[in-house]
């Protein structure tokens, strides 16, 4: 055996879940296809800006990664305005009405990536594997062997975090439910005449949301802004001039003028849901499990509590010398994620219809709607909760052992 758990895809989530189990001396390896990230300079910063709720920070606290992110690299979202292109109704979240110091915080993923490559290192169980393709996979008795170009690793668990188009879920036999969106969402980093003041500002436009993600500079936001692709390309194609004035148009001038902008890159979207999360010794977690709109930003987010729900799981099991890739320990995993996340997948799948059909009289509605909502507190309260992910706040999240 060459470690008791093989972790496939190195993006966030499965860099957070290998350090969550390498740290109670777990032996794990991790094979990524892609060389390890470097932290993007703050002049050219990564177009993909995340927004980490409070329970995914303290899961990021808990192996030690939160405090390594530069201080002047991490936003602050103390508030949150959302508002209808077609009418006057408005929704507004603050911190303070659920009593806590902040609804999120944002951060560039590449950076979060490369914060954690050290965290990684002083794990003496945890070897990592980069530019390593899995291909192939076989299980045969109480091992499973997976395979890459070069050469073949066992162990009792394979761990898939390999994305939303996951090799492995398709290698396990695992079928999904998928709807393409037919949009792509354009993400980009820019910066505007006025300081954003910690608030994330989201407009529902007739063909998708457009987010301003207010980040550590106090006059730069990650920008999100979904649309169809047809839309996207011809955006992408602007001349910088004409991109400022759109885009700055598009948000109501909420910022002001908008002065300057990153690289602009395009995501296609899509709701992928697995129809099961495990099989015999493998298991999938983030998006390789379950692929949603980014319009509340929660992808990274879920990801991050199945890890923390898998490896409280697996810690568990260990502990009572149990063999960990026997599918009913893994079943306890899959009966607490997948209904969680199947509600949100589906919420933003429903608020993303609303806000789309312009039929009257939903726009008057949707309006009554949002001025109806923002005037109900403990429905706010709810809300924000949720997607703050104060729902099921797995142990691993927990500093003490
Ligand atoms: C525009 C945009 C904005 C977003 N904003 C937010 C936000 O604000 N908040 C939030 O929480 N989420 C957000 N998300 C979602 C978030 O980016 C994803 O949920 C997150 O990247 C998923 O992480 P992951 O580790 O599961 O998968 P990925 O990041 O896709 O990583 C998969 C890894 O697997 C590796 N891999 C793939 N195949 C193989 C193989 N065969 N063998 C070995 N390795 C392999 C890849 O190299 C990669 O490193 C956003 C997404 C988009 C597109």
């Amino acid at each position: 055996m060459d470690a008791e758990v093989i972790l496939v895809g190195g993006g966030p989530v499965g860099l957070v879940m290998a350090s969550l189990l390498a740290a109670k001396g777990v032996p794990c390896i991790l094979l990524d296809a892609a060389a390890p990230k470097t932290a993007p300079d703050a002049e050219d910063p990564d177009p993909r800006v995340l927004a980490i709720s409070p329970s995914a920070r303290e899961i990021l606290s808990a192996i030690d990664l939160w405090r390594r992110i530069p201080a002047d690299r991490m936003g602050l979202i103390r508030r949150m305005q959302v508002w209808d292109e077609n009418g006057a109704g408005e929704l507004v979240f603050n911190c303070e009405e659920i009593d806590e110091p902040a609804l999120g915080y944002t951060v560039e993923q590449a950076l979060l990536q490369a914060a954690i490559e050290p965290v990684l290192a002083c794990l003496p169980t945890l070897a990592i594997r980069h530019g390593e393709a899995v291909n192939s996979m076989l299980t045969s008795g109480d091992m499973i062997e997976v395979r890459t170009a070069d050469r073949a690793y066992r162990g009792r668990l394979v761990i898939a975090a390999d994305g939303a188009a996951s090799a492995m879920r398709d290698l396990a036999g695992i079928a999904v439910q998928r709807r393409d969106y037919r949009q792509v969402a354009l993400a980009c980093v820019a910066r505007f005449a006025r300081g954003h003041e910690a608030i994330a500002r989201q407009r529902f436009l007739t063909d998708g949301p457009l987010a301003l993600l207010p980040m550590a500079v106090p006059d730069q936001c990650g920008v999100v802004w979904s649309t169809s692709t047809q839309y996207a390309e011809l955006l992408c194609a602007m001349s910088p001039e004409n991109f400022r004035q759109t885009l700055a148009g598009k948000v109501e001038s909420c910022l002001g003028e908008a002065l300057d902008y990153s690289r602009r890159t395009l995501f296609p979207l899509q709701r992928i849901e697995a129809e099961e999360y495990c099989r015999e010794r493998f298991v999938l977690i983030g998006d390789a499990a379950h692929n949603i709109h980014p319009l509340a930003g929660m992808g990274a987010n879920l990801g991050l509590q199945d890890a923390a729900c898998l490896a409280e799981v697996l810690l568990a099991a260990r502990e009572k010398r149990k063999d960990i890739g026997r599918i009913h320990i893994l079943k306890r995993y899959e009966r607490r994620r997948r209904p969680e996340n199947r509600i949100m997948a589906r919420a933003m799948e429903g608020f993303k219809y609303l806000f789309e059909e312009q039929t009257p009289p939903l726009p008057f509605l949707r309006n009554l709607g949002l001025d109806a909502v923002d005037s109900i507190a403990p429905l706010k309260r709810w809300f924000m909760r949720r997607a703050m992910g104060r729902v099921d706040t797995p142990r691993a999240a927990d500093n003490k052992k």
